[in-house]
């Protein structure tokens, strides 16, 4: 259930209202949005009566019940407004939302070497990306496959962090790695494998960094948002919600089904952003650019592209994989979709400042 104060309600009111609701067995939480303040209530409201609740205070505009499974991440919850993550970098803050320019995010979908990680870095972000991506602990499907070269490859991706300023996004694995995880990363990424892995989603709600909340290979759109509640349940907002594709009957052609369609759902949903990565996606790096071009047309607040200086030599995922000389072409094809949505990054450069 949540409480919808009137703008201009005094603190005094706000805290008076929460107060009541502790009284009644409720946890209160505040939610500051740009024009509001919503109080969102969490424990069991299921014999209150909205209207009784509203009388509480004359500053009340109304009292509604979250009719969904998931609460915390759903619209209502921050009344309509969506969630801006502003995460600061190297090279000044990154906000992710709806309202703000795309996210670029890219990278080798492993951490090789420090020469292939640093070159990848310059190269991206002379394209215009604003993450690097890359992974040190590697969730693969067969336990002889390269399994990531784990700490030893943070230090690279701190290195090619100093390098060039980007941000850094990489995946925990086990929730033992996650505070030296957190000390290199600005935000957090929990795999499409790990994302009903409610233990260490726990465990990255309980941190302050933003997560990366990549959606399960077999995950419904309520699978997913009742996995980005736990991580908010467990006290921390800054989740970004990544479709990166989903299993469906044909893998001959494609490595996954991209559901594109899961962005428009999820703003009818959720305040959170949202992220698309078509190289996991389709799995294969031709299909990478029209589909890359979609996510932007179709409403995406952000992209995840892998990009290998030697895509047939890579240790992952070297077919998806674009060259940097590719990536730098792609960029200038989603400047002009990214132009004609209003998103492109360059129109509102003050977002990165
Ligand atoms: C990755 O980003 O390299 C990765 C393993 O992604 P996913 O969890 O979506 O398969
Ligand atoms: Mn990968």
């Amino acid at each position: 259930m949540i409480i919808v104060l009137k703008s201009g309600t005094p603190e005094p009111e706000i805290s008076r209202v929460s107060q009541e609701m502790v009284d009644l067995g409720l946890s209160p939480e505040k939610i500051v949005g740009k024009h509001k303040v919503v109080i969102g209530l969490v424990g069991d409201t299921a014999e209150l009566d909205p209207l009784q609740l509203q009388e509480t205070s004359p500053w009340i505009e109304y009292v509604l019940r979250v009719e969904q499974p998931f609460k915390r991440v759903s619209k209502e919850y921050r009344h309509g407004e969506a969630s801006e993550i502003a995460v600061p970098t190297p090279n000044g803050t990154v906000v992710f939302g709806q309202h703000h320019p795309l996210v670029l995010v890219a990278g080798p979908c492993s951490v090789e070497n420090e020469a292939m990680i640093v070159e990848t870095a310059h190269r991206v972000k002379a394209a215009g990306a604003h993450f690097l991506r890359g992974g040190a602990y590697k969730p693969r499907t067969s336990p002889y496959a390269f399994q990531g070269h784990g700490e030893s490859a943070l230090e690279l991706l701190a290195a090619a962090r100093s390098a060039t300023g980007l941000g850094i996004i990489t995946e925990v694995m086990d929730a033992a790695d996650l505070e030296k995880i957190a000390e290199v990363a600005d935000v957090i990424q929990v795999g499409a494998r790990n994302m009903q892995n409610f233990s260490l989603l726990k465990q990255v709600g309980a941190q302050d960094k933003p997560v990366l909340l990549k959606r399960g290979m077999a995950a419904t759109i309520e699978d997913w948002l009742m996995a980005a509640e736990y991580i908010l349940a467990a006290g921390n907002p800054n989740v970004i919600l990544c479709e990166r594709g989903i299993r469906t009957f044909d893998r001959q052609y494609t490595r996954n089904t991209l559901d594109l369609s899961a962005v428009p759902v999820l703003r009818t949903l959720t305040h959170l952003p949202i992220m698309v990565d078509p190289s996991h996606g389709t799995g294969w790096a031709a299909y990478v650019p029209a589909t890359a071009k979609a996510a932007i047309a179709i409403g995406t607040d952000a992209l995840m592209i892998e990009v290998h200086p030697n895509p047939a030599k890579a240790l992952s995922d070297g077919p998806q994989s674009l060259t940097p000389d590719q990536f730098d072409r792609l960029t200038k094809e989603l400047a002009v979709i990214g132009q004609a949505v209003e998103r492109w990054p360059q129109a509102a450069a003050a977002a990165i400042g």
